[in-house]
């Protein structure tokens, strides 16, 4: 089953980044599954301050690896060095009608969440075009997806029929895998976010977990030690239920009956945590060393996805009637 996803390299990547779909990712690895640092759609958001995008490519790669991505089971690659995205996402964008974009309701929630940043662009609006030619280009079967890519997933979909339609049919329409992980909540209990600036990074030593952990929100009703607390509203206790999974019911208990107090809490839930991170981080610290390296996995990646995307993109020309 040939797999496609990719992240956007606007900052390093973070515990949510992790649970949310590396740790996904990582079961469809084969050579038919695409992984893709996505940096066209960074600069849909981060146009005015690029600069940091070429950064966060090589950040990008060294998290995917030190998360445990193989480059020799699949395929990662820089969605810049296949120019054939750009070009496919400019022929798409002749046969998507205005209205769906406008009606695609991630845009409106986006506009909200990245304000102070002037987002009325056409690339901003056309992000689902450019998105439909990444899935379409390597004829994806599939694409693990959170609940809230789905609208963006589905537009794909009809842009395919409608090109399928109006052509012949070149493309796949891929389905959705829908990655069952909750919401995952930063330090301050809102989904974690580098905009909130309440992220865990794969990056962080482990002091700075263990002081990032002491310094997390906890249930705001509970004051004072005696306070009987709510543990389905604290971000620490949704911690406990993913790395703590055999003792979370006893959290929640003893939180409830005010038995146990949140330094303590906390203190439990960085120790299970912390064998968890700590080998992705030492991994991620030997390959900053190795950064040479780290660009030629992305290269190479690159040619593999340029060879699969070229006849694609051929394909979808003959069928269109462009170029000799
Ligand atoms: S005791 Fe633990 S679960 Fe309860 S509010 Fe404090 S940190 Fe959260």
């Amino acid at each position: 089953m040939r797999i496609l996803s990719g992240m956007r390299p606007t900052s390093r990547l973070h515990l949510g980044n992790l649970l949310g779909a590396l740790e996904n990712w990582k079961k469809f690895e084969t050579k038919d599954a695409f992984f893709m640092i996505a940096d066209w759609h960074a600069l849909t958001t981060e146009y005015a301050s690029h600069t940091s995008i070429k950064e966060n490519v090589v950040e990008v790669v060294m998290d995917y690896l030190a998360a445990g991505l193989d480059p020799d089971r699949s395929t990662i690659f820089l969605q810049s060095l296949v120019p054939e995205h750009a070009e496919l996402a400019l022929m798409l964008s002749m046969i998507t009608p205005l209205s769906w974009l406008e009606r695609n309701p991630t845009y409106k929630d986006q506009l909200r969440e990245q304000q102070g940043k002037d987002l009325a662009t056409h690339g901003f609006l056309g992000y689902p075009v450019l998105q439909a030619a990444d899935i379409l280009l390597y004829q994806a079967d599939a694409v693990p997806v959170g609940e809230d890519q789905l609208p963006h997933l589905e537009l794909a979909r009809e842009i395919a029929r409608r090109f399928n339609h109006l052509y012949r049919k070149v493309f796949k329409e891929a389905e959705a895998i829908l990655t069952k992980t909750p919401k995952i909540p930063g330090t301050d209990g809102r989904k974690m976010s580098k905009s909130y600036g309440n992220t865990i990074d794969l990056s962080d030593s482990p002091e700075t977990v263990d002081k990032k952990v002491m310094q997390m929100v906890t249930d705001p009703a509970r004051k004072r030690r005696e306070d009987k607390g709510h543990p389905e509203v604290c971000p620490v206790y949704f911690f406990h239920t993913v790395f703590n999974k055999e003792h979370h019911e006893t959290v929640a208990k003893e939180c409830r009956a005010a038995e146990r107090g949140c330094v303590e809490c906390k203190q439990e839930m960085a120790s299970h945590l912390a064998p968890f991170l700590k080998p992705i981080y030492e991994r991620r610290r030997a390959l900053e060393s190795e950064r040479n390296r780290v660009q030629e996995i992305l290269i190479e990646g690159s040619r593999k996805a340029k060879k699969v995307a070229s006849e694609t993109l051929a394909e979808a020309k003959d069928a269109v009637g462009i170029g000799i």
